[in-house]
C-alpha cells in the first residue's frame, strides 16, 4: 500500500483520486473504477505497488515503438487492473482481477529490483506495459525516476487516460509515450469502453510531446464495423498530422477475435490497406501495419529518397541507414530516438 499522489479530500471522509481522468470520488472503504486505489479513512492508497503480474525482456519493437532504440530490448514490466475495461481486452485476466484477488499473491518487484534485473538482462530500458501503468502511478513515478539515474530509457504503454496533472508529475523521467488513439468518436469510446470524456487523452498526448518532449508513436487497432469507417480514421490520422506532427509513427493493427468481442471478424487485410492510404493521404510519413507480417509496411523506408532504414520481421530488427536521428543516405529528419542522438 502507498499513499496516492493525486488525491483530494472531500467532506464526510471521501477522496476524490486525480491520478487519471476519471477522477472518482470515493468513500471510505470504497475503491474507485480501477479497483487499485482504495479510500482507507479518509486517505487514498494505492494498493497494488509493486505487485506485478508479467515480466519480460522484449523487443521494443513489440511495444509497438519502431522509432525509438530500434532493435533493443526493454525491461518490460505489468501490475494489475485497468481503468478502461474494453470488450476486445487481450489481457483481461490482469487488467480486469476478479474477487480472487490473484495481484495479493503475485510477485513484488520493488524499483530498485527492476533497475537491476533491467541490466541483468542487458536492457537498455524499462516499460510499464501489459496492463494500463497509470493505475499502479506511485510505483512507476519511483521506477522512473530511479531508472533516469541508471540512464536507462523509460516507456509508458498506455491508454493515454492520464490526468494532466499526473503527467506533469511524471513527465520529466519518461521518455516515450506509447498511446492508444482507439477510435474518433464519443459513440465508440463509449461502446467500446464506457469512456465518456475521450477527447482528454489527446490533450494529454500533446502534453507529452510539446511540454515534456516524450517521442510519441500512435496505435489503433482496427475492429470492424466499430472504428473501421473512413470518418473515424481520417479524424485519428488527420489530428497525429496536425497536433504531434507528420513523422509521428501511426501504427494501424489488426483485431482479432477476443473476449466480449468474440463474434466479430478479423480485420480484413485490406481494411488495413485502406487505413495505411488514409494515414498516407492525411501526410502522414509512417504508418505501420500491425499483426500481419507479410504486408509491405513493418520497414521504415526514407520518405525523401526511398532508401531502407530499418528493416523488420517479426521482432528481427536490423538498422540498415540511419544516422542518429536521420537517414544516413541524404540526411532527412526522419524522428528517430537513438543512442546516438540522445548523447548529442
Ligand atoms: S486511477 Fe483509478 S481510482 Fe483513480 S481516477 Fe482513475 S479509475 Fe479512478
Amino acid at each position: 500500500m502507498r499513499e496516492a499522489k493525486l488525491s483530494e479530500k472531500l467532506p464526510g471522509s471521501r477522496v476524490r483520486c486525480h491520478t487519471c481522468q476519471w477522477r472518482c470520488t470515493i468513500a471510505p472503504s470504497k475503491s474507485g473504477v480501477c479497483r487499485m486505489y482504495q479510500n482507507k479513512d479518509g486517505v487514498l492508497y494505492n494498493r497494488s505497488y509493486a505487485k506485478t503480474s508479467s515480466v519480460a525482456a522484449d523487443p521494443i519493437e513489440k511495444k509497438p515503438l519502431f522509432h525509438f532504440f530500434p532493435g533493443s530490448l526493454a525491461f518490460s514490466i505489468g501490475g494489475w487492473g485497468c481503468n478502461f475495461h474494453c470488450q476486445h481486452c487481450q489481457n483481461w485476466e490482469i487488467s480486469c482481477p476478479r474477487a480472487g484477488k490473484p495481484w495479493r499473491s503475485s510477485s513484488e518487484i520493488q524499483p530498485e529490483t527492476s533497475i537491476a534485473m533491467a541490466k541483468y538482462y542487458h536492457c537498455q530500458g524499462i516499460a510499464w506495459t501489459y496492463n494500463e501503468p497509470t493505475v499502479w502511478f506511485e510505483y512507476t513515478l519511483d521506477s522512473a525516476r530511479l531508472a533516469k539515474e541508471h540512464n536507462l530509457y523509460t516507456v509508458y504503454v498506455t491508454n493515454g487516460y492520464m490526468t494532466p496533472e499526473a503527467m506533469d508529475t511524471i513527465g520529466p523521467y519518461l521518455d516515450a509515450w506509447r498511446v492508444d488513439i482507439k477510435g474518433f468518436s464519443d459513440a465508440f469510446y463509449r461502446e467500446l469502453a464506457k469512456i465518456p470524456r475521450w477527447r482528454g487523452i489527446l490533450e494529454v498526448a500533446q502534453r507529452a510531446k510539446d511540454k515534456w518532449h516524450m517521442h510519441v508513436e500512435v496505435i489503433t487497432n482496427i475492429i470492424p464495423t466499430m472504428n473501421d469507417d473512413d470518418q473515424q480514421l481520417e479524424g485519428i490520422a488527420n489530428w497525429i498530422k496536425d497536433e504531434l506532427g507528420e513523422l509521428t509513427p501511426w501504427h494501424v493493427t489488426r483485431f482479432y477475435p477476443h473476449h466480449h468481442l468474440g463474434h466479430l471478424p478479423p480485420t480484413p487485410v485490406a481494411t488495413l490497406e485502406h487505413a495505411y492510404e488514409i494515414g498516407r493521404k492525411a501526410g502522414l510519413k509512417f504508418i505501420y501495419t500491425g499483426n500481419v507480417p507479410s504486408l509491405r509496411s513493418e520497414n521504415t523506408t526514407c520518405y525523401a529518397c526511398g532508401q531502407l532504414v530499418v528493416q523488420r520481421f517479426g521482432y528481427q530488427t536490423s538498422v540498415v541507414s540511419l544516422n542518429g536521428s536521420k537517414c544516413k543516405n541524404c540526411g532527412a529528419e526522419l524522428n528517430f530516438r537513438t543512442p546516438e542522438r540522445e548523447s548529442k
